[in-house]
């Protein structure tokens, strides 16, 4: 059977046969698995379909057992994304993020909607790109069903307008805590609570609410930005389990 598929390449590598396996990202099918013997060093349209930040229309044969590219055309291509240090790298961080948290075959429609418009606004981004990325994480979160609690104390159920700030985000927890619940936590050990110098439950609620275009210009003030960094890794990295966002660029 023939099916064709829009989509966004993941990763790829090298397997037998002079062939390739491609993990792209489809909006009808999820993510998939297939292999192609396309030449990647070809000038064919269907070659330049296989690069990496091209949304593309593939032709996948499925087989009884595996999926094969057999051919594919561009739709777009966000090449500038390659002329530039920190779109590249915060794009690489994005695809390797949707490689390992979406599940084979489980298509997620609005996710990849969102990911075109992740890859439309990092291509023309005039900032050092980051923010771009902190907020299609977060939007990504409710998405995967595991966006924090920012409605209540995520412990004992204290309404928001009943904590004071500065609000404290709990990562071990999963959402906001009230100080008493916080100290509790804090008596066990191993804890994950946050308490950046800007209101993180605002921030997060920011990235979420707002369109990824209105990020495009925006630079965090550094330590805001480390501190979202810090908050973000250890949230993905306990709930999806998965961390693009280890160190700032260019640091370390
Ligand atoms: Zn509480």
């Amino acid at each position: 059977m023939i099916v064709s598929a829009e989509g966004i390449v993941l990763r790829q590598r090298k397997i037998a046969n002079n062939r390739r396996m491609i993990v792209i990202f489809t909006r009808q099918y999820g993510k998939l698995s297939a292999g192609t013997s396309i030449n990647e060093r070809s000038k064919s349209k269907a070659a330049l379909a296989l690069r990496p930040f091209t949304h593309a229309e593939y032709d996948i044969f499925k087989g009884r057992e595996a999926y094969s590219i057999n051919s594919a055309s561009v739709l777009h291509s966000y090449y500038s994304i390659g002329e530039d240090i920190n779109r590249y790298m915060t794009a690489a961080a994005f695809l390797e993020y949707l490689e390992k948290v979406l599940d084979e075959g489980v298509a997620m429609p609005a996710l990849f909607k969102l990911s075109l418009e992740f890859l439309d606004s990092v291509a023309v981004a005039k900032s050092s790109a980051e923010t771009l990325l902190f907020a299609f994480i977060v939007k990504s979160l409710r998405m995967l069903g595991v966006m924090p609690e920012l409605e209540c104390c995520v412990n004992c159920g204290r309404a928001l307008a009943d904590i004071q700030a500065p609000r404290m985000l709990s990562v071990s927890s999963g959402g906001i805590v009230c100080p008493e619940c916080a100290e509790v936590e804090n008596q066990g050990g191993a804890s994950l609570i946050y308490k950046p110098s800007f209101d993180i439950i605002n921030v997060l609620r920011y990235f979420e609410s707002k369109p990824l275009k209105a990020f495009e210009k925006i630079d965090m003030k550094k330590e805001d930005a480390n501190a979202a960094r810090e908050i973000l890794a250890n949230y993905t990295e306990r709930y999806l389990d998965v961390n693009v966002l280890g160190k700032p660029y260019g640091e370390g």
